[in-house]
């Protein structure tokens, strides 16, 4: 350990540069935002429709282009964010009040939240340790444990990787349990919506906007959405449906606008960090999702650093002035706000939470800090 400091420590620092040494610290995560001059365009067209909200033009054009992502057929509505999305998408499938929803307790808070709200119960159930997401032959195996009637599920795309849509697909039509994706991270990947699928624009997500969203899906279901996010409204002023306000405004849209511009190079530079960071890593025993920043880009490192492990690497980390975060805790099933909550056994989660950790890792990440992070973590586990 002494050794190893030693190499990693940054030299003795004279007092008048104390503030340097807090800036050697290598953040956990920082939002890639469109520069503002490349928003300026769009809030000048703004400024000349005089439309401020409303699916205006701009979010118009926005969902046109996030449609182009898909194939043809797919309707896009932009969210407020994904959490009022993964809502507005339960409450449009009428499910009996009350029903439980499946959702993989190895996810967000935000899934559980949205169950919630759409007047369901969250019913926490556990995902495969190869994928650490749910597939249909998992959920249909824990479903005969099932504690009542069971009206929908949310698989979550783990960290933006990839789902298998298909199957989903074809679960969603053999079933009565009808299927919602929790693709919030999963901008990248999420480019088919037989049924419903939830993106977030949040800042911290590959596509950042600050906040927002979309849903992604069939064009009678989207537009179905749409009504719930605007007061039930759908081209009259009568609230045609129990709805909320979960609309975007103009401005949300031009930055949406902004960061689709730049996306190839978004990628492209979450790809390069990927590639540093597991080339550096290859001897050391750390586990990256499958296709991580190789065919798939999220804004997020989540790493498999060894079983059990986690918190004394986070620890081991941290004393070299590197962050690290549980991104989803110890699973979603144990915040106190979900404790009363049904769940079945969650052995695979209890044990990813255990065993896995966010690295640092955004696009802006610099040489030096890609490779302090890889020296400390490969030298701590090897
Ligand atoms: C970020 C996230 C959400 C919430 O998205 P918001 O747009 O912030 O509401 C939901 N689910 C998962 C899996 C997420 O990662």
């Amino acid at each position: 350990m002494s050794r190893l400091s030693q190499r990693i420590t940054p030299a003795p620092a004279a007092p008048d540069t104390a503030p340097e040494i807090a800036s050697q610290r290598i953040a956990i995560a920082r939002p890639y935002m469109p520069a503002t001059a490349a928003i300026l365009p769009y809030l000048e067209s703004i400024e000349q429709s005089g439309w401020y909200s409303n699916f205006g033009p701009v979010n118009q054009a926005l969902e046109a282009r996030l449609a182009t992502r898909f194939k043809d057929g797919t309707r896009i509505v932009t969210v407020s964010n994904a959490t009022l999305g993964l809502t507005a998408c339960l409450k449009a499938l009428k499910l009996p009040q009350g029903s439980l929803c499946a959702l993989p307790s190895w996810t967000f808070v935000a899934t559980a939240h949205a169950v919630t709200a759409a007047g369901l119960t969250p019913w926490f159930v556990d995902v495969r340790e190869d994928t650490w997401m749910l597939d249909p032959e998992t959920f249909a195996a824990q479903l005969k444990h099932a504690p009542g009637p069971v009206s929908a599920v949310i698989p979550v795309c783990a960290f933006g990787q990839r789902l298998d849509l298909d199957a989903w697909t074809a679960y969603d039509r053999n079933s009565p349990i009808r299927v919602v994706i929790d693709a919030a991270a999963a901008y990248d990947t999420a480019t088919t919506a037989d049924i419903p699928v939830v993106v977030s624009l949040h800042a911290t997500k590959a596509l950042g906007a600050g906040e927002g969203g979309f849903v992604a899906g069939p064009r009678d279901f989207v537009e179905r959405v749409r009504s719930i996010t605007a007061f039930g409204f759908y081209g009259t002023r009568e609230s045609l449906r129990l709805g909320t306000n979960a609309k975007i405004s103009e401005y949300t849209a031009a930055v949406a606008m902004a960061a689709m511009d730049n996306w190839t190079a978004t990628r492209q530079t979450y790809q390069r960090v990927a590639q540093r960071l597991r080339i550096l890593l290859m001897n050391a025993p750390v586990a990256f999702q499958d296709g991580w920043g190789l065919d798939w880009i999220t804004s997020v490192c989540v790493a498999h650093v060894g079983d059990g492990r986690s918190a004394e690497v986070a620890e081991a980390l941290a004393a070299q002035g590197i962050d690290t975060r549980m991104w989803w805790g110890m699973g979603c099933h144990t915040s106190r706000a979900f404790a009363e909550f049904p769940r079945t056994p969650l052995p695979v989660t209890e044990r990813l939470a255990a065993s896995t950790l966010g690295l640092p890792y955004f696009a802006a990440m610099g040489d030096e800090d890609i490779i302090r992070l890889a020296t400390v973590l490969g030298h701590y586990l090897r």
